[in-house]
């Protein structure tokens, strides 16, 4: 059989990398046996909670695909956020919750719906391929919702991410509550990481319109702890605004308790923030009440007043 290569994005989360391997497993139920999960970067803490919770192991590492390979996109679709060299790839499918950021030249099976988390559609299509959720499925899609959600508060939250929830609870037989807070507070951990790892942790490039620009997202139950590393922070953030010539770089620091984001600013156009938040930055920080989601809170608000 051949091989179909299933990924998400780079800077893999919780969502990118649970669905891999659940979108390899259905593959594997609909007779695609050749479907393979694989990662494009390093497991994050949370993930490796959950991984080591529920005893799975972690889809397997590549940097790229060799010319013509088949492969099967997931909780992305922009070619930014993928594989290398995907242009010479055969894109079979792509299931995601995402804008759509990508032109091809055939047809494919292409499931994009504006849910929270790549999960639950996963979770509609196995029901609709009549393939069973075993629990160990369940509660990798369960931890994913839970994950892209920020435990159902995110504005991103859809009435069908919260019946997911529930149902795979049920399936999953976890109180989807307390393991979450624990999973979302595993995640929260940067004790072990460099300065250079926190601003590369959950990186995306983004332009809005000419402004080229970095979105990171860090989260933590504690603003404060974050921000006692604030000079060494924006040392290594304005290294990489010279590195990659950026217009803007962004840092939310986002609080997972209260649901509110300090934001860490460089760059020339950093005024761009103020100017879509209508704040002032002081020492190139503010706090951005009530904004958890890089995707519903940041990309339209800083595309529209650019
Ligand atoms: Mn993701
Ligand atoms: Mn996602």
């Amino acid at each position: 059989m051949e091989k179909t290569y299933v990924f998400g994005h780079k800077s893999p989360d919780t969502d990118t990398i649970t669905s891999s391997l659940v979108m390899t497993n259905l593959e594997h139920e609909l007779g695609n046996t050749g479907a393979v999960a694989c990662r494009l970067g390093n497991i994050n803490k949370e993930t490796e909670y959950i991984l080591n919770y529920l005893d799975i192991e972690a889809p397997e590492l590549i940097e790229s695909v060799e010319d013509d390979a088949s492969v099967i996109l997931v909780d992305h679709n922009s070619p930014s956020e993928s594989v290398a060299n995907l242009e010479n790839a055969t894109i079979k499918k792509i299931v995601d919750h995402h804008k759509i950021a990508i032109q091809t030249s055939y047809p494919l099976y292409f499931r994009v719906e504006p849910v929270g988390c790549t999960e639950t559609i996963l979770f509609k299509m196995y029901k609709e391929f009549n393939v069973e959720v075993t629990k160990e499925i369940a509660a990798l899609m369960l931890s994913a919702i839970i994950s892209d959600t920020l435990l159902l508060k995110s504005p991103t939250t859809t009435d069908e991410d919260i019946q997911a929830v529930k149902d795979l609870a049920e399936i999953a037989e976890i109180d989807y509550e307390t393991y979450g807070l624990d999973m979302l507070k595993a995640g929260t951990d940067l004790s072990s990481f460099s300065i250079d790892e926190i601003l590369h942790l959950d990186a995306k490039q983004i332009d809005f319109k000419d402004v080229k620009s970095i979105v990171n997202q860090v989260n933590t139950a504690s603003i404060n702890d974050v921000l006692e590393m604030k000079d060494d922070l924006e040392a290594g953030i304005n290294k990489i605004i010279e590195e990659e010539d950026l217009d803007l770089f962004m840092l939310l620091i986002t609080d997972i308790i209260n649901s509110n984001s300090q934001v860490l600013v460089l760059g020339k156009s950093a005024s761009l923030v103020e100017k879509a938040y209508g704040v002032t930055l002081e020492d190139n920080t503010a706090l951005l009440e009530g904004v958890v989601s890089r995707k519903k809170q940041v990309v339209p608000i800083m595309t529209e007043n650019a």
